[in-house]
């Protein structure tokens, strides 16, 4: 018996195979992890990790003991090269074959990055993705340092707000005509932009990198579209990610940005399936993928069940988190092609509830996991509010769900 192969060490192998385990699967489980590390969560890297208020052994999902007892063959610092879907087997990078019945992908994303020809070979230039990537990169977060951040998504302002609290100077590059543009709304992007100045940090929108300026091998300065030449000491880059499909694409899977999955994360080969970061998804008649963890924890385990025979269909509710100072941003659902926005304040904390043709899509919930909380299983039960009972400070929101 070739049993189940999971591909990837994060977070969507994990849940994956913790969910084979908890429904009861006892045959043949092998998770592969390319990092020469046992599975761990990413959301703390840019966050309490970074600033060293969190081991690396906080960082694992479970001790290695874990895998031992369940009878799970971890294999760490491992690169699959070659899926065989004819001989149904796996092959890594010395040569090592492996049959399956039934594989997994959970091969997740990596950092878009600038190419060669600009970054000079320089070691000055970091992105924020793996443990490997944190150790390399916190020896530069001393006090007094200067950091250019290229990118003012959610990587890029949690690691602002991390040096800006152990006294770097810090300046972010936004490309867009505002920060959060991709992912969140205006009001939130304000909220972010004001709390970031009042920290000190530089905010710069509308301005690209047309190049680095170096002295040697060293980085000196970055130079702007604008003209400008902005000295630093080095550079941390939150430009996006690309899915990671080569393998998949190699083995005759379809892709097309990300492993293309049914709702049951079954990819076009039967034997395959995919979820997580890599695998693009059926969503209100679209298709999309998501980068996070909910995603992760929730299509992976739509994944196990289906191999197991038991029929489900991944319903997504999108759900994700950021940390910035002490502030917690909380979403429930997707803003996408909204028409209406209410903006609830209740002393320091604060929501945006989100309406398209007077349903309810989305939350954003600033320090406030109530609204968090009562936006998303509103969401989940589609049920129909009145927007203005949110204006109000004193409305009862949790009554909202009784009935
Ligand atoms: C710094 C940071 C902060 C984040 N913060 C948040 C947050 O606050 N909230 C939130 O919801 N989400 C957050 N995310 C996103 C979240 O962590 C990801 O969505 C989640 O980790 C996706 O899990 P995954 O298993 O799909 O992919 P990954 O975590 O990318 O894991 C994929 C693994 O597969 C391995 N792999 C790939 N190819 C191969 C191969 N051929 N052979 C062997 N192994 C392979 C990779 O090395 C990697 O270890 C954050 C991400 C980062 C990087």
């Amino acid at each position: 018996m070739a049993g189940i192969v999971a591909i990837g060490g994060g977070q969507a192998s994990f849940s994956f195979i913790q969910k084979l385990k908890a429904l009861g699967y006892s045959g043949d489980i092998t998770l592969i992890c390319g990092e020469k590390a046992i599975p761990y969560q990413r959301p703390p890297l840019s966050k309490k990790f970074l600033l060293g208020d969190m081991t690396k052994e906080q960082l694992f999902f479970r001790p290695e003991s874990y895998y031992r007892d369940n009878k799970i063959n971890l294999m760490i610092g491992k690169q699959v090269v070659k899926v065989n879907t004819n001989r149904k087997s796996i092959e890594l990078e010395d040569g090592f074959n492996l049959p399956y019945d039934k594989l997994f992908f959970g091969t997740g994303a990596s950092p878009r990055k600038f190419s060669d020809k600009m970054v000079n070979k320089t070691k000055s230039i970091y992105y924020i993705r793996s443990i490997k990537d944190i150790e390399s990169v916190s020896k530069h977060f001393v006090s007094n340092r200067s950091l250019i951040i290229i990118g003012g998504g959610y990587i890029g302002l949690e690691v602002a707000a991390v040096a800006s609290k152990l006294g770097l100077k810090v300046t972010i590059f936004e490309v867009q005509e505002r920060i959060l543009k991709r992912v969140a709304s205006n009001k939130v992007a304000d909220y972010f932009r004001d709390l970031h100045t009042k920290n000190g940090i530089n905010i710069k929108e509308n301005v690209s990198v047309e190049r680095f300026v170096f002295e040697g091998n060293y980085l000196k300065a970055v130079f702007t579209d604008k003209g400008e030449s902005i000295s630093t000491d080095f550079v941390v880059a939150g430009i996006g990610i690309e899915p990671n499909v080569y393998l998949a694409k190699n083995a005759g899977l379809l892709v097309q940005n990300g492993i293309l999955v049914d709702s049951s994360c079954r990819t076009s080969d039967p034997n395959i399936f995919a979820a997580g970061d890599c695998a693009n998804f059926p969503y209100k008649g679209q298709r999309i993928r998501l980068e996070s963890v909910g995603n992760a924890i929730e299509q992976s385990e739509v994944a196990a069940k289906t191999i197991l025979g038991k029929a489900s269909i991944y319903e997504a509710l999108p759900w994700f988190w950021s940390d910035q100072f002490n502030t917690k941003l909380q979403i429930a659902g997707l803003n996408f092609g909204y028409t209406d926005v209410v903006e609830r304040i209740n002393g320091d904390k604060i929501s945006f509830w989100y309406f398209k043709e007077g349903n309810l899509l989305s939350v954003d919930a600033i320090n406030d996991p109530i609204s968090f909380m009562v936006g998303k299983k509103l969401i989940e039960m589609k049920k129909a509010i009145d927007p203005r009972d949110l204006k109000s400070e004193n409305f009862n929101l949790k009554g909202l769900l009784k009935g």
